[in-house]
């Protein structure tokens, strides 16, 4: 936050429309190229669904293609080991290889600076003492957030997972400036220094927190920028693909997409692109690196995509973060529903203390019924109906057909707050 002009990392991230689709259309065509004559995994995706690599001329291409998933890159490198016939660049110019579980032998060429970005927007710089607590072990996590932060001029402190009193001494004695992890695990070393006796808004130094690896919801964001005063920033990251795919910026709403990538939101069951603002699968193509025959990787993660212009100048567009994963959504009147989006926009009214969204079928038509838990009876519930409404069609793309305003506890254990009771005969 501050009032000092936004600083960019690089010119790619306040590029034009039509500078970006350039940009983005020239990598997507020779990646694809380059994939096609270097990488058997990426040559068969193509010949099996009889297209021509330079027929990708766009991200729109993309949907000719079907979705790898993760179960595919390991049955492929099963197959034909180590690599899967993902490797389209000389063997000699691997850097290095994470083991991701399955096994997946992910390799990395050198000289990229994957998640420097990311850092740069969270307002890291030369001055900073970082504690890293993600693993230096077997995945990215560790040696990737260690450079990035070390891209933008920060002192990285090698902490790794472990030993939480450990840490705690080491970010009193170093003055540790930020935190790089998990909400979660900063959350317990907060709570573990005040059993210490310690205050870790008067004893320590840390103002900046940068979170990736699991949601960080607002009641936690709250916490930690309310209670503590920190400065929080969140990435959204993916093994695979080769790590940082979104991070947010100052605004703090939504994550802008990084321009090494395509990012396309699909139907996870069709593959079919979605509109901005629909909630889908969100599916990735590299196309900063040669090396990598990935074409189309499904995450199963769901998200959507916002396109108006961000405040703080960058001209990318944004993901809405992390709402769940492929499976906890359901599909109603052809939107996907995810309990995360739901969750958000009712957080937003102070009456409601519990949600249940019920997903039935009446005459061969989808109905969503929403079950509302208040905390107490007074307030105008006509307003608070008419409200909830407008909101969620705004923010889920659908009309509720009913809304229930029951009494707390109603709503049954163990919770669900999205309940598909369709049958389909
Ligand atoms: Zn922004």
């Amino acid at each position: 936050m501050g009032t000092e002009p936004e600083q960019y990392f690089d010119e790619l991230e306040t590029m034009t429309p039509e500078a970006r689709q350039k940009y983005q259309d020239d990598n997507l065509y020779q990646t694809i190229g380059y994939a096609y004559r270097n990488s058997p995994f990426a040559r068969s995706i193509l010949d099996k669904a009889g297209v021509r690599p330079f027929s990708i001329r766009t991200a729109r291409d993309l949907e000719l293609l079907p979705v790898s998933r993760k179960n595919d890159l390991i049955e492929a490198q099963k197959a034909t080991p180590p690599f899967g016939g993902l490797l389209s660049m000389p063997a000699a110019d691997i850097e290095r290889v994470f083991i991701s579980p399955g096994p997946i032998y992910e390799f990395q060429p050198s000289g990229i600076q994957w998640f420097a970005k990311a850092f740069y927007a969270a307002g890291f710089r030369q001055g900073d003492i970082v504690v890293n607590t993600f693993t230096y072990h077997m995945s990215p996590a560790g040696i990737l957030f260690h450079e990035g932060l070390r891209h933008c001029g920060a002192t990285v402190v090698v902490m790794g997972t472990g030993n939480t009193d450990a840490l705690i001494k080491a970010m009193l004695d170093l003055k540790v400036t930020g935190f790089v992890g998990t909400p979660t695990f900063l959350l317990a070393v907060i709570k573990r220094a005040e059993e210490m006796g310690y205050s870790f808004e008067k004893q320590f130094a840390v103002k900046k927190a940068w979170f990736t690896g699991e949601m960080l919801p607002p009641s936690l964001r709250k916490v930690f920028e309310g209670n503590y005063h920190l400065d929080t920033s969140q990435a959204y990251a993916v093994t695979e693909p080769g790590g940082a795919i979104a991070y947010e910026c100052r605004e703090k709403s939504g994550l802008h997409l990084m321009d090494e990538y395509i990012v396309e939101i699909v139907d996870p069951q069709t593959g079919k692109q979605l509109k901005p603002g629909e909630v889908g699968e969100i599916v990735v193509t590299p196309i900063h690196t040669k090396g990598w025959g990935l074409v189309r990787f499904g995450t199963g993660d769901m998200s959507s995509i916002v396109k108006e212009p961000c405040p703080c100048g960058r001209t990318s567009a944004k993901i809405t973060g992390f709402l769940g994963r492929t499976g906890d959504a359901v599909k109603v009147r052809g939107m996907f529903i995810v309990a995360r989006q739901a969750e958000q926009l009712i957080a937003s009214f102070e009456a409601v203390s519990r949600f249940q969204i019920i997903v039935d079928r009446q005459a061969n038509r989808d109905e969503i019924n929403l079950k509302l838990e208040l905390k107490d009876d007074s307030g105008d519930k006509g307003k608070l109906i008419d409200d909830v409404n407008r909101k969620f069609q705004d923010i889920c793309r659908v009309k509720l057909d009913n809304i229930v305003l029951v009494s707390p506890g109603t709503i049954p254990e163990p919770y669900q707050p999205i309940q598909d009771v369709r049958k389909w005969e």
